[in-house]
């Protein structure tokens, strides 16, 4: 993890698989995000007392583990006043959610309940939803963008924006083969308000911070687009349509993920679905129950 600055005195990241950020407003500090678990969040603390950086405010962009699963043990070694969005909060102080809505409602069987889908719960003292608001005695602007999580949020700061994982870099993108989406169609059209966002740079949750951000926002806009082209026609050779279970085997095999343990397999049913759920709201495919299946079919 290597701490950079963006703006010197007030804007820095951690870079590393998953980025955290860091404002600085005098006395007053902020995290943006908290690391998987607590090993990555002892390295930020040691750092910020070794360059005597304050730390009295913690924001998380969405409610995925690998964002906020340090969060439980910086709570347990310090006050920090944490922010987080609505929705998501309710996730983050009851973590058992995630696997309980991967597992489609069923209570989660114990392999589900890992620190890759459930971190430590954590206390939040104030709900943000869009807009300008105020986080101690920072300003920020917070912009609503789904798609990925269901009410993530970016932060804007001093012309620094803060995306969570609104976007993924490119290199990031290729390795997901089928980027975790709960809903495809409004993570693109987030793509879109991203693409309207004036500033001097950007930081994704994974990649590296760019100021010609949107072209790495079109670069994902483009492989969403090229997914659901490619399910598109893979359903249109079957005229009697497809099920939902033979739609997430042949978009798995086709991008070679990885999906050999239940809860890798339960993520991408979900992202497999999200891209589903797209064609559906675009009337490029329609759906119906058949013999106690969910089949999908292209529209002729
Ligand atoms: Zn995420």
């Amino acid at each position: 993890m290597e701490f950079q600055p963006l703006k010197e005195g007030t804007c820095y990241y951690f870079e590393g698989p998953v980025n955290i950020g860091y404002l600085r407003n005098g006395e007053e500090g902020m995290l943006i995000d908290a690391g998987i678990d607590a090993s990555t969040m002892k390295k930020v603390l040691k750092w910020l007392k070794q360059e005597e950086l304050p730390l009295t405010h913690l924001f998380i962009t969405h409610a995925h583990s690998d964002h906020y699963g340090g969060a439980n043990y910086l709570q347990s070694r310090q006050g920090v006043h944490t922010a987080a969005p609505v929705l998501e909060a309710a996730i983050l102080q009851y973590p058992i959610l995630e696997p309980l809505y991967l597992f489609g409602g069923n209570d989660p069987l114990p392999e589900l309940r890992n620190k890759f889908l459930e971190g430590a719960p954590i206390q939040i003292d104030q709900m943000i939803d869009e807009g300008f608001c105020q986080i101690g005695s920072f300003a920020i602007e917070a912009i609503l963008l789904p798609g990925h999580s269901y009410h993530q949020l970016g932060l804007l700061y001093q012309e620094i924006f803060y995306a969570g994982d609104s976007y993924f870099g490119e290199k990031q993108l290729e390795k997901h083969g089928i980027p975790y989406l709960t809903d495809t169609q409004l993570a693109m059209d987030s793509l879109h308000k991203l693409k309207g966002i004036t500033c001097q740079g950007a930081v994704p949750g994974h990649g590296t911070y760019e100021e010609n951000f949107q072209s790495t926002v079109q670069s994902n806009f483009d492989y969403h687009e090229q997914l659901l082209e490619w399910l598109e026609e893979e359903i249109g050779k079957k005229p009697d349509g497809m099920s939902h279970e033979d739609v997430i085997a042949s978009m798995c095999a086709n991008y070679h993920v990885r999906a050999s343990q239940l809860s890798q397999w339960l993520l991408f049913r979900t992202a497999v679905t999200a891209y589903l759920t797209a064609l559906l709201k675009q009337n490029r495919i329609t759906s119906e129950i058949k013999d106690y299946r969910w089949f999908f079919k292209v529209l002729r």
